[in-house]
């Protein structure tokens, strides 16, 4: 990687809050092209609010943060900085795709439904390449066969791996996970790990705000420890788990390892 290539994601003392509660304090981080960052903390340390502001759910008050070199929702004219129009706000989001902890499928819809939908309503080629693209990502994450299954009828495992194949749906090109794994029974946990473990070879960059810290030892390229809505500390995991070298670190590790 030469050291001109723009980040993915660069975030330059990001700072929000809600009323007169600064929830996140001046936020700077980078994750590079097919890089997973994995960002761990206590709740209520801002982690939510930061993929929330990346995805447009959330405006920041403060500071820089870009998308593959484009500041979200503004648009920057010589010094000046404006509020990006919405329909350019919406096309930047469709590079982002998201994965929350509760999976919100569509639950009157089956899986191949759940996946087609996004990029049906965006009429993003024919319809018989929409269904072919949306069954090859069923298969990518080992729901070939419930294909025709509604969301009811799949475990909380396969409706989280079905909301991982409707994000790709749209080819984006970058993946926030928040908290993934946190809603499942443990043993389903695994199998959702795993698509995300394939995802993060294939090449995707990620952000996973996660509690599996042997994901993050194994498939992250950076972890980031996040408390009171400051940046701890980062750097390696394996480094950062087996040395942590801040108190609130490690005081968070004993409890989650
Ligand atoms: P985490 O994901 O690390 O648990 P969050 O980003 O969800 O933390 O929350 C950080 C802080 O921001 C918490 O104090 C939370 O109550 C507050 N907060 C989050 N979203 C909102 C909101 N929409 N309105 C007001 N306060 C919020
Ligand atoms: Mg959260």
């Amino acid at each position: 990687m030469t050291a001109t290539e723009t980040p993915m994601v660069l975030a330059e003392g990001v700072s929000k809050s809600f009323g007169s509660n600064l929830v996140l304090k001046s936020i700077s981080l980078e994750v590079q092209r097919g890089e997973v960052l994995c960002l761990v903390g206590p709740s209520g340390s801002g982690k939510s609010t930061f993929l929330r502001c990346i995805n447009h759910l959330e405006t920041v008050n403060a500071g820089r943060l870009s998308v593959d070199g484009v500041l979200v929702g503004y648009r920057q004219q010589g010094d000046k900085i404006y509020e990006m129009h919405p329909r350019e706000a919406s096309k930047q989001r469709r590079d982002i795709g998201m994965v929350f902890q509760r999976f919100n499928l569509f639950p009157h819809m089956t899986a191949l439904e759940n996946v087609m939908l996004a990029p049906t309503l965006l009429r993003k080629g024919d319809r018989a390449t929409q269904k072919s693209r949306a069954l090859d990502l069923l298969a990518r994450v080992g729901l070939a066969d419930r294909h025709d299954y509604y969301p009811a009828h799949l475990s909380g495992g396969q409706q989280q791996r079905v909301a991982i194949a409707r994000a790709l749906a749209m080819e984006p090109k970058l993946m926030l996970f928040d908290e993934p794994t946190s809603a499942l029974d443990p043993e389903l946990v695994g199998e959702v790990l795993d698509v995300m473990k394939g995802l993060a070879q294939s090449g995707m960059t990620m952000i996973v705000v996660t509690h599996e810290m042997g994901f993050a030892r194994e498939v992250a390229d950076k972890l980031v420890f996040m408390d009171g809505g400051v940046v701890v500390e980062s750097g390696v995991p394996a480094e950062v788990l087996s040395n942590p070298q801040r108190e609130r670190t490690k005081a968070f590790l004993s409890k989650v390892l």
